[in-house]
């Protein structure tokens, strides 16, 4: 970069300590270059000039010529302003002034050509604009003012220290009319011609101050597309140099207790799109390249068998492996799935979570390290510094959103060499996102039910007919058949939601009551211990009923389960409410999801309860969940980077994602570590802009 770029903002002409001090305070603007990135978010076109007569007081913003006249004095101290009429020969417009009168009794001739731009408004009947801008008609046309003008985000503070978007807009006009203002090309002039793209210098320019509508176009899709090319640039060097430069451990074979598991112990026939993804996992880690997967699958769509399939696979070859899940529950569900297959293999399986007892934990620990142990089923236990393996084969992350960056990281140094690592996420995410996310991991997508599935049947009924959705839990319940209550926990309102949940048990267990009906309760209060005890209560057809909070979103697995009521279901995000279904349908028979709201419905709320009564596909529902959301919304993006994005709108611009990826791909088959001439610019600019030592090539 060059060093004009990287001076302080506080010595930009008009900018100063002062000003400088509260732009990096409210907005992060340390440098002329970080200036340049703070981007308008729209323009207002002036090039049009309307007539008076065409005008009304609804309208954004209008700009007229003509000349003042009846320049009147009104009111006294702190009421005085100043009024004038302005007219251009089709209407008259009123003006007002409260501040800065002298100076305009001064400046403005009465016979005179203005162009007036401003908000109109309207008083009197009569339409009025308080302080417009006001030039004289002939700068105006000479100095080819009319065009688009930028329109920038600003703060209460940075108004009050003159900093509004006119403010911002002068100063980043008197930074680029600076005649060592100049942008190098960083992009290979092949890529530059492929995509058509704007040069970097006119791009910067045109983005704040365009030429033209197409300019400004055209800058800024060079501009995203930069942005996005970056991004999957570095993604795709972490997977390439991962690829080279990381050994894997080779799994030559698939040996007697993966045969014996599919032959003699799996209860069901895989489907096509499991049978699939399995041999796309066992080429990946037979080849001698250290995997790093991500599993995407609809909730039900039978992650988990195939990863322990995966785990047997490792097993086979004299490896041990491990799985890693967010929150006690769903690990402890994955251990009682994973127990019962590996008892039938003769297997030894463990789980560690933070309430083993210490007696439990160290023999667990001893016959980790020995290798008598095959698997460790965990959650982030697994991670702490006690936790060492005889030789780890594989590790299996499930719903990985919920995991930091660095937590995974830790979990390479568990054996001598690097495990294969398979990610499993029950949240599936829009595909031109995951290219962005997960960039950096190859992907296996489950896109299939198992057979005889049946849709899920979800209503959305308002709280005022609770009473026959009771009667219809009933009718259910006398076929033999069970159901969840769900109610919504959030941190900020704990309090209150856990009376709600508690209201709502009674209110339960008064209309189904004992003996006849057997409610259970499990929420986040409970101890570990004895949510469990609930869990399987229910599970074993104990209790026809489970009222619960969102403890049940993941892992809970009750193949009887019909039944799926949501209590203000107007307060869940799309992919929880989705996650939340999900707990349903996982047997043979018809199952129902029936989403209980409040009339008082948002637009956003209306729209959520639409799409999951309107599909059962999670992957469409993470469509419309991003557009509403927003991409930095969405669990596990934040830590990805995706969030410097400035101009990039994931949920709009994917023919970019996909042109920019393309376009990165090429450079990375072509030339990894960024050695040929034409792309020490791009190595340069990586390397500029890596802010922290963090190795992020160690990181699945
Ligand atoms: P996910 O983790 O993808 O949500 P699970 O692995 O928990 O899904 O599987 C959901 C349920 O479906 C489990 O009871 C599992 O045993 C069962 N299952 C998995 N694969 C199949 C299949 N091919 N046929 C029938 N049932 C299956
Ligand atoms: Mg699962």
């Amino acid at each position: 970069m060059s060093q004009y770029l990287q001076t302080s903002i506080e010595y930009l002409k008009g900018i100063g300590p002062q000003k400088a001090e509260t732009l990096k305070k409210e907005l992060g603007i340390f440098t002329f270059d970080d200036f340049l990135h703070h981007y308008p978010f729209r323009y207002v076109d002036r090039s049009q000039i309307y007539t008076i007569s065409e005008l009304d007081a609804g309208v954004a913003h209008i700009q007229v010529k003509g000349k003042f006249s009846d320049f009147k004095l009104e009111g006294a101290a702190r009421t005085k302003r100043l009024k004038a009429v302005f007219s251009d020969g089709t209407g008259y417009i009123d003006v007002v002034w409260f501040k800065g009168i002298s100076w305009i009794q001064k400046y403005i001739q009465p016979n005179k050509e203005y162009v007036l731009f401003g908000k109109p408004g309207e008083f009197n009947r009569r339409l009025n604009i308080v302080h417009p801008e006001i030039e004289e008609a002939k700068d105006f046309l000479s100095q080819g003012n009319a065009g688009f003008q930028p329109v920038y985000s600003t703060t209460e503070i940075l108004k009050r220290k003159g900093l509004e978007s006119k403010g911002i807009q002068k100063a980043i006009k008197e930074l680029i009319s600076n005649p060592n203002f100049k942008i190098h090309e960083i992009l290979p002039q092949s890529i530059l011609d492929e995509y058509r793209l704007m040069d970097r210098h006119s791009a910067f320019l045109n983005i704040h101050f365009p030429q033209s509508d197409e300019a400004q176009k055209k800058a800024e899709f060079r501009l995203k597309f930069e942005e996005l090319f970056f991004l999957q640039l570095k993604m795709m060097r972490i997977k390439g140099v991962r690829r080279k430069d990381v050994p894997g451990i080779v799994f030559s074979k698939v040996g007697e207790y993966f045969n014996k598991f599919y032959n003699d112990v799996l209860p069901f026939e895989l489907t096509n799109a499991q049978k699939r993804v399995v041999k796309e996992i066992r080429f990946d880690m037979g080849s001698g390249k250290q995997m790093n997967r991500l599993l995407q699958g609809d909730v039900g769509s039978g992650k988990t068998v195939v990863g322990f399939m995966c785990m047997l696979i490792a097993i086979d070859n004299g490896m041990q492996a491990t799985m890693m899940a967010p929150t006690e529950i769903l690990a402890q569900q994955h251990y009682n799935n994973i127990r019962s297959f590996a008892d039938e293999l003769g297997l030894n399986t463990a789980l560690l979570t933070g309430s083993t007892p210490q007696k439990a934990r160290r023999e667990m620990l001893a016959s980790l390290e020995n290798g008598q142990l095959h698997i460790l089923v965990g959650t982030h236990a697994l991670i702490e510094d006690k936790v060492k393996f005889n030789n780890l084969g594989l590790t299996i992350i499930d719903e990985q959103h919920r995991f930091g960056v660095q937590q995974r990281a830790k979990l390479w140094n568990k054996s001598l060499s690097v495990p294969h690592v398979l990610v499993m996420t029950a949240t599936p995410i829009p595909r031109t996102l995951a290219m962005t996310v997960y960039g950096d991991l190859d992907t296996s997508i489950i896109d299939e039910m198992p057979a005889g599935r049946k849709p899920i049947n979800t209503a959305h009924r308002y709280d005022t007919n609770r009473l026959r959705v009771f009667g219809f839990m009933k009718e259910e319940i006398e076929k033999g058949r069970q159901a969840y209550i769900v109610y919504p926990l959030i941190a900020e309102s704990e309090k209150l939601d856990y009376k709600n949940l508690i209201d709502g048990y009674e209110a339960v267990t008064r209309a189904f009551p004992p003996p006849k009906y057997t409610v259970s309760i499990v929420h986040g209060k409970m101890k570990p211990k004895d949510k469990e005890f609930e869990m399987q209560r229910f599970k074993r057809g104990e209790t026809q009923i489970m009222v619960a909070t969102t403890v049940i979103e993941v892992g809970v697995d009750v193949p009887n389960a019909t039944v799926m009521i949501m209590e203000s279901a107007e307060r869940f995000g799309l992919s929880q409410l989705h996650q939340l279904r999900g707990r349903v349908g996982r047997g043979g028979e018809q199952s129902y999801c029936i989403l209980m709201t409040s009339h008082k419905l948002s637009h956003d709320a209306r729209l959520r309860m639409e799409t999951m009564v309107r599909t059962n596909n999670g992957f469409e529902i993470a469509e419309v969940d991003l557009k509403l959301r927003g991409p930095g919304d969405i669990e596990g993006v934040r830590q990805s980077g995706i969030v410097d994005l400035k101009l990039t709108d994931l949920t709009k611009d994917k023919e970019i994602i996909i042109l920019a990826r393309m376009a990165a791909e090429k450079v990375v088959e072509q030339d990894l570590h960024l050695q040929l001439p034409q792309h020490q610019f791009l190595l340069n600019y990586l390397r500029s802009r890596r802010k922290d030592g963090f190795n992020w090539s160690r990181v699945s």
